[in-house]
């Protein structure tokens, strides 16, 4: 069993998540769903295809029974995630079978990988589609109607959708991810990511900052801004003619990371900015100042560890050993003393040794990591490890060492949320809480999710001072102070 301690970047309790947007006017009398596996930037793509098909007349629908066209936007990261997405599949066939027009489309990380072959192993599906073709997806489906079964997985090295404006789906009105980077040029050896989403390339900085402003005007308070590996972010070009200056930063021709985070800090001291995923080979003292400098830039890292040993991160390809990701630790203490970090663990990795193994335990330790993705090693055909490394760790291996690395950070996240009682956290207020409406829950600077009664002097969307009274391992509970 994976565990996951929830934050918004891979949330469990959105996989496979359908979704809805409000019609916007012109229709073709045709129905969407489509539904959504895997990390954010998969459910920020649904946005995109969304998007582009309502520009076409499409209405969405939240059951598959009654669409014209049917889309999966599928993960491939682990095999689990790949078990899942055909699972699924078989429960369409019924509707499919009920309407032979009905349009059954595979998008995303396991279309890109498997291409035409998913054809040819799941006949109900007419069209496949990779993450960099979504612009295609209206011919796709003529085709589509015309008899034939289509497939579109070409690799872009430009696309970045920075033109298209997402329309927000099964939003809160509040938080919302915006899409900085696309792909990955890291080739760590476990993972599948460089051959499904290609060569990394970073949206126009302009358009990023133009959207998060968009979605300020529009009441959003928090955006999340979305990279395999945000700090590698590296924008170069002129401001586009007729483009209003939108922020300090506009004159700068060559936008990095640090940069763009101010820029988007600057739209307004009342938007929060989150951001994932940070590479600890890359994470600069630059962007750490910028964190530092700005109230609304969120005191939040996600620096995924995968290992505590120098040489399986060799293997593994991470290009940073032990003492360097310490040592970024050590920064991040130092530049941002109250930052909370979280990270992604890989256990049972080629020829992991039990006392390397104990490696990545003692740098639990050591960082006291606020949460932890963590995962057992799940071999994925075409990948550097694939090719190169027996997958020789027996599963019942993989399984104790994951199960004592899940127990080590229960322990480190109820610690960090003990640390809270007693302060004041400034929280964003979200909604009402899952359990009762006389609750309101939101989260802090740090991204604990916070509890505390409705107050009628707040709604949400605003920003109140909760003082924390108790907690749980994953939440904090407290009182509005004013
Ligand atoms: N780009 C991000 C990074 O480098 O941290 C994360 C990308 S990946 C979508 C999220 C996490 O999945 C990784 O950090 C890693 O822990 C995990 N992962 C990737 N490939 C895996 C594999 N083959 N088996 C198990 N976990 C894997
Ligand atoms: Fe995969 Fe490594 Fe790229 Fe993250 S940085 S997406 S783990 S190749």
């Amino acid at each position: 069993m994976d565990l996951l301690i929830p934050d918004k970047v891979h949330d469990e309790t959105r996989q496979g998540e359908a979704l809805i947007l409000e019609p916007v006017g012109k229709t073709n009398g045709r129905k969407l769903y489509i539904e959504s596996y895997g990390c954010a930037m998969n459910f920020s793509d649904s946005e995109i295809v969304a998007s582009i098909l309502a520009e076409k007349g499409f209405e969405t629908t939240s059951d598959f029974n009654s669409a014209d066209v049917v889309f999966i936007n599928t993960c491939s990261i682990r095999e689990n995630a790949e078990v899942r997405v055909r699972n699924r599949l078989k429960e369409f066939a019924g509707a499919k079978f009920r309407n032979p027009g009905m349009v059954v489309g595979v998008l995303g990380c396991m279309a890109e990988r498997l291409k035409a072959k998913f054809l040819e192993e799941e006949k109900l599906v007419d069209v496949v589609v990779g993450p960099d073709a979504y612009r295609d997806l209206p011919n796709l489906i003529e085709q589509v109607d015309g008899g034939q079964r289509a497939v579109n997985v070409l690799l872009s090295r430009e696309e970045t959708y920075a033109d298209i404006s997402p329309v927000r789906l099964n939003s809160n009105g509040i938080n919302a991810f915006v899409s900085i980077m696309r792909g990955c040029d890291n080739m760590c050896s476990f993972c599948v990511v460089p051959f499904t989403r290609g060569r990394e390339r970073s949206r126009d900085a302009h358009s990023v900052v133009a959207e998060c402003k968009d979605l300020f005007d529009k009441g959003y308070r928090e955006v999340t801004l979305l990279g395999q590996n945000v700090d590698s972010y590296k924008w170069s070009g002129q401001l586009a003619e007729g483009v209003e200056p939108l922020a300090v930063g506009d004159e700068i021709t060559v936008v990095n990371f640090a940069n763009l985070l101010e820029m988007v800090a600057l739209v307004s001291p009342e938007l929060r900015v989150r951001f994932s995923t940070s590479h600890p080979k890359d994470i600069t003292d630059e962007v750490l100042h910028t964190i530092a400098k700005y109230e609304n830039i969120c005191n939040y890292i996600h620096l995924p560890v995968q290992s505590g040993n120098s040489r399986i991160l060799d293997i593994m390809n991470r290009t940073y050993d032990r003492e360097w990701y310490m040592n970024r630790i050590d920064a991040i203490r130092r530049i941002i003393p109250d930052c909370a970090v979280s990270t992604d663990v890989i256990t049972g990795f080629c020829t992991e040794t039990d006392e390397e193994h104990n490696d990545t335990v003692t740098m639990m330790d050591y960082v006291k990591y606020d949460f932890a993705y963590m995962f057992k090693y799940s071999e994925r055909p075409g990948t550097l490890a694939a090719k190169r490394y027996a997958d020789d760790i027996p599963e019942d291996v993989k399984q104790r060492r994951l199960a004592q690395i899940v127990a080590k950070q229960q322990e480190y996240s109820f610690y960090r949320m003990q640390a809270r009682i007693g302060k004041v956290e400034k929280v964003l207020i979200e909604g009402f809480s899952k359990k009762s409406d006389k609750d309101y829950c939101g989260r802090s600077d740090q991204n604990a999710m916070v509890i505390f009664p409705v107050s009628e002097n707040y709604k949400p969307g605003q920003y109140v001072n909760v003082l924390v009274e108790r907690t749980t391992s994953a939440t904090l509970i407290g009182t509005i102070v004013e």
